[in-house]
């Protein structure tokens, strides 16, 4: 059985995708708590970050190094955050949210209502950034 992560790497449920490659995947958080909030997954299935294997997960971060450049140069902030939470979604990923203060990561607070065009225009931003360093 296919995680909802596993439909949206596959293209089979849209998402706003900023990056990829054979291995990974990067969209924009459906519910953000910031501008440009990011997840990025591995497309192998594993639930838990840290049951990755060793390559995949070691790939997994220099992937989202190179997606933390990509959203820096488009969003406004002092530095891009990580947080791994993984408690709603049974696929391993890891939130990449732009900073500006402590602020910014927290996740109870009520989540960014963004429209449409500006969550498509962001990933656009981010995604050509991101095809520009690759
Ligand atoms: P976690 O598993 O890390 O606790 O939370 C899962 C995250 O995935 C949440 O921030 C939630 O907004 C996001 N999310 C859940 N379902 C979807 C979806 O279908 N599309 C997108 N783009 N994000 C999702």
């Amino acid at each position: 059985m296919s995680t909802i992560f596993s439909k949206i790497a596959s293209g089979e449920i849209p998402s706003y995708k900023v990056a990829a490659d054979g291995d990974y995947y990067a969209f924009l958080d459906i519910n953000p708590i910031a501008k440009g909030h990011t997840l990025v997954i591995p497309r192998k299935e594993v639930d838990y970050l840290f049951d990755l294997d060793d390559k995949t997960l070691s790939g997994l971060w220099l992937f989202a190094q190179k997606a933390a450049k990509a959203i820096q140069a488009v969003i406004p902030c002092k530095r891009v955050g990580v947080a791994v939470l993984g408690l709603e979604v049974p696929h391993a990923h890891i939130h990449l949210i732009p900073l500006s203060s402590e602020a910014d990561v927290d996740f109870k607070k009520p989540k960014l209502k963004l429209e449409k065009e500006e969550l498509e225009s962001i990933a656009k931003a981010i995604a050509a950034k991101w095809e520009s360093k690759t």
